[in-house]
């Protein structure tokens, strides 16, 4: 046999397999028309707002491994029940637990004022009394960086970078930069405390907490985000040359490790039950608010669009999932426990996008799969085209911050963005209440979800699921 043979032969091997696996996917006419049916009920239906009144109202704020934690997973199964889910079912997810007992900070010189504060998740407390020390300010991440250590050590680090309000949320990169990396930056120059203006768009004096983290090896310090207002206050007084000095006090810290757990629903597809497409959002929240946009409404999406496809005469071909996730908020711990546990059947998983930026209107689609299904996406995008959503074919689809995990393992994912420019004034505040949720809105996301979902159940062929896939692309 000459020695080109066999290479030849499995040239054309791989060339035949090359062209089945491409078999371009594509949305049968019919199912286009049952989402299109889908889509005007999910405009006349308030399952989504039902939902997160119930929770916002009978449950409230749910600090993950809080008290509130397993009342929580309580009412959510219950209801996922009532709503006529075919199989509810938990999986374990073990965290560490921070607790919050309270707070508070004044300015003792030059002039002495009381400041709002929230401390950090994941902070250790200061000693009782509090510490009192002088601020050093930076107005970057990088500036604090570049800072000698003798200028920080033994003081108080203020970062003040301002975030401005966008509709794509772009400046909360920033934002939750400076509130996740700069205390470990502070305490490795010495630093005694670390504040920061909160991570937000609003200029209400109510501070935005939100999760820090400490690199292995570095000592925690306290740490805590002054309300807007209360960061110009600083500013204003440090223009005029003068040492400021602040007393900062926080009363919380970690307590051991707390076994919560990630919810799911599923409605069993007819041919396909064990291929899925997977939505939600995260039970979690912060404790001051009611964690109604963040992210009770996420959940409630795929609740409202799973409960629409629920009411058709048959199942989807495929099952369809809704995940109620545990803390996302202090290191996206149920996300990443479910990528975990289900990265062995990752082909399972065809196709997912979770919910967690409020309720606001959707108005962009962006996809991360294999190219022979881009298609099949630009066929979905269509369905969803009449609801005033644009399709940007050049982006990737992250999948969403609780499934960036299983993303990262092989799941083909997509992004459904809200329109972020009020999200950040109420985000990880006490001002994340019902309130702030728009009925009509809230309606146009659960029919972007429920025809996502529907089509995806019925496509014919995947969308490129497979273990590594979209590993370059994964993000938190
Ligand atoms: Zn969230």
């Amino acid at each position: 046999m000459p020695r080109t043979l066999p290479l030849l032969l499995a040239g054309l091997v791989t060339l035949a397999s090359a062209q089945a696996a491409d078999k371009p996917t594509r949305i049968p006419e019919a199912a286009l028309t049952t989402a299109a049916e889908l889509r005007e009920r999910a405009l006349a239906d308030d399952t989504a707002w039902e939902f997160t009144e119930g929770l916002t109202t009978e449950v409230g704020e749910r600090l993950a491994g809080g008290e509130n934690d397993a009342k929580a997973r309580e009412w959510v199964i219950a209801k996922f029940k009532a709503l006529g889910f075919d199989k509810v079912w938990s999986e374990p997810v073990t965290f560490p637990k921070w607790v919050r007992r309270g707070e508070h900070a004044q300015m003792t010189a030059p002039f002495a004022q009381k400041l709002a504060v929230l401390a950090l998740g994941h902070s250790p407390g200061t000693p009782a009394g509090g510490i009192t020390a002088e601020v050093v300010a930076f107005d970057s991440l990088d500036a604090l960086k570049a800072a000698n250590a003798d200028a920080v050590r033994g003081r108080i680090v203020y970062v003040g970078p301002r975030m401005h309000a966008r509709k794509d949320g772009g400046d909360y990169g920033m934002g939750s930069n400076v509130r996740t990396k700069g205390p470990s930056l502070a305490s490795q120059k010495g630093a005694a405390a670390f504040l920061l203006r909160s991570a937000g768009t609003d200029n209400n004096r109510l501070p935005h907490t939100g999760v820090t983290t400490f690199e292995n090896g570095v000592t925690p310090i306290p740490a805590a985000a002054l309300s807007s207002p209360d960061a110009d206050l600083i500013e204003r007084v440090l223009k005029r040359g003068k040492p400021v000095t602040i007393m900062l006090a926080l009363d919380c810290g970690i307590e051991g490790n707390y076994t919560g757990a990630n919810v799911i629903a599923e409605l069993r597809g007819r041919s396909k039950p064990n291929e899925y497409f997977i939505m939600g959002g995260h039970l979690d929240s912060w404790d001051p608010g009611t964690g109604a946009i963040d992210d009770a409404a996420g959940i409630a999406i795929g609740v409202g669009a799973a409960h629409l496809i629920a009411q058709l005469p048959q199942r989807p071909q495929r099952s369809i999932r809704v995940v109620a996730f545990a803390n996302e908020e202090a290191g996206l711990y149920g996300g990443k426990a479910y990528g975990a546990a289900h990265a062995k059947d990752i082909k399972s998983a065809v196709l997912g996008s979770e919910s967690d930026g409020g309720a606001d209107r959707i108005w962009k689609i962006t996809a991360s799969v294999k190219p022979s299904a881009r298609d099949a996406i630009a066929q979905i995008a269509e369905a969803i085209k009449p609801l005033g959503v644009e399709y940007d074919a050049t982006a990737p689809g992250h999948a969403g911050s609780d499934l960036s995990a299983v993303h990262a393992v092989g799941m083909a994912g997509l992004s459904l963005h809200q329109d972020m420019t009020r999200y950040f004034d109420w985000h990880h505040t006490a001002n994340d209440t019902l309130d702030k949720i728009d009925p009509e809105q809230l309606r146009q996301n659960v029919a972007v979800y429920a025809v996502v979902a529907y089509l995806a159940a019925q496509a014919e062929g995947d969308f490129g699921s497979k273990p590594g896939a979209f590993a370059e692309d994964g993000h938190e």
